[in-house]
């Protein structure tokens, strides 16, 4: 195996991530790794301030009204988990009328959403609509409007692709959706955009964001949050559209057996990733503007270079304009899974290939159970990388013409 190892699978999780996260971590539990909320001594005081510290990065970050109202998860499934159930549950026990709740969603959704949803549907639950998208992963506003009716209780929409890399209108299309439908609604999963792009809850009316920690954040593994809108959980919590059904110690509240009804009491029970969130603050900390504007130049290296190879296939959008730091292709005649395999095993290239955990926008693409290579540069990665990584995309395209 060559040694470096040439790290191109960002998407899945950034790496290397910054030093000063593991820095932080190493801190963290040398110094003050006590059981955040629980016990009042100093270090379960200090964990305490670190989640309290992680809440507001992570409020400043997608300007959302207050810390309360930002959920610390375990990731990003684990918030797609909170907020889907969540919705549907809280539906299911209040709707009497006999009729089923309606979800929206669409042909770019991770499995995270579409496993999750599944379940309802199999089980007779609920309604759902799936939108298609079109070739190059754009979701219309109007397909999702004329998906909805009046008992959609939940749209939810990716905003950016994590195959392709595509990214959603967000804000244009919520404005359109908002217009008939006010009071739905309506979840963005940020997974694969949050550090590298823009977010603003308010301003695009979002009620649900679910986002990863250890993607374009560079946190540790394990860490996440789901942003609730006061639409979704009013400040008078009995008129609340999330119910959590997972319970346990929030460090609040102990002499009870409710739960607790006030965020982010209410959705975040037991003891929290209080380590990696220690990282995750160093992280945000440490993100800039030159970041992004480093992964989208290696992304465009990416892209120019894989243009010029005769037998690639390059998905989605022509250039790096409206796209995340990701890129699929294909090698006419070899299978995506042999690229990767011999780019691991002889160059020591780290890519994904297959079918990326998005299996509808691979039918929609037509890249069916096959699916694509996927590349996805990051913030250490070196022009010379990438130039390596062409040789060897070169290199198998010959062998394969
Ligand atoms: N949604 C999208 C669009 C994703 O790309 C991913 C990760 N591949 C997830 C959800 C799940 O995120 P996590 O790995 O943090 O559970």
């Amino acid at each position: 195996m060559p040694d470096p190892i040439i790290y191109l699978d960002n998407a899945a999780t950034s790496w290397p991530k910054p030093d000063c996260v593991g820095e932080a971590m190493v801190d963290f539990l040398t110094h003050r790794a006590g059981n955040p909320g629980r016990g009042g001594h100093r270090l379960a005081r200090e964990a305490s301030l670190v989640l309290e510290q992680a809440r507001d990065r992570l409020t400043k970050l997608v300007h959302a009204p207050c810390p309360q109202r930002m959920i610390l998860t375990h990731g990003c499934t684990d918030a797609l988990n909170l907020a889907i159930h969540g919705v549907l549950r809280a539906d299911i026990r209040t709707r009497c009328d006999g009729t089923k709740p309606h979800v929206v969603t669409t042909a770019i959704e991770h499995n995270a959403v579409l496993r999750t949803l599944h379940c309802y549907t199999t089980s007779g639950l609920i309604d759902m609509t799936i939108v298609p998208c079109d070739e190059q992963g754009f979701v219309h506003a109007d397909a999702l409007i004329e998906a909805c009716n009046e008992c959609t209780v939940l749209l939810t929409l990716s905003h950016a692709s994590n195959v392709l890399g595509t990214i959603q209108p967000i804000k244009e299309t919520i404005r359109t959706i908002r217009e008939q439908y006010p009071d739905m609604l309506i979840m963005v999963d940020a997974a694969q955009t949050a550090g590298h792009f823009e977010i603003d809850v308010q301003d695009w009316d979002i009620d649900l964001l679910p986002i990863a920690g250890h993607k374009g954040l560079r946190g540790p593994t394990g860490t996440g949050a789901l942003y609730v809108s006061p639409r979704a959980y009013p400040d008078d919590c009995d008129k609340s559209r999330v119910f959590c059904e997972r319970r346990g110690g929030t460090g609040s509240m102990a002499p009870g057996l409710e739960m607790p009804t006030k965020l982010p009491d209410a959705l975040e029970a037991g003891t929290s990733n209080a380590v990696g969130f220690a990282g995750l603050i160093a992280a945000i900390d440490a993100l800039t503007h030159e970041v992004h504007e480093h992964e989208m130049e290696m992304t465009d290296r990416v892209l120019k270079g894989l243009h010029e190879i005769e037998g690639v296939t390059i998905y989605g959008l022509p250039s790096i304009k409206g796209r995340t730091p990701v890129v699929l292709f294909n090698i006419e005649g070899a299978h995506p899974r042999e690229v990767m395999a011999k780019l691991d095993a002889e160059h020591g290239i780290a890519v994904r290939g297959g079918v990326h955990c998005a299996p509808l926008l691979h039918e929609a693409i037509g890249t069916g159970s096959d699916g694509g290579v996927r590349v996805s540069p990051g913030s250490g990665t070196t022009a010379e990388q990438i130039d390596c990584f062409l040789d060897a995309i070169r290199a198998m395209a010959v062998q394969h013409a």
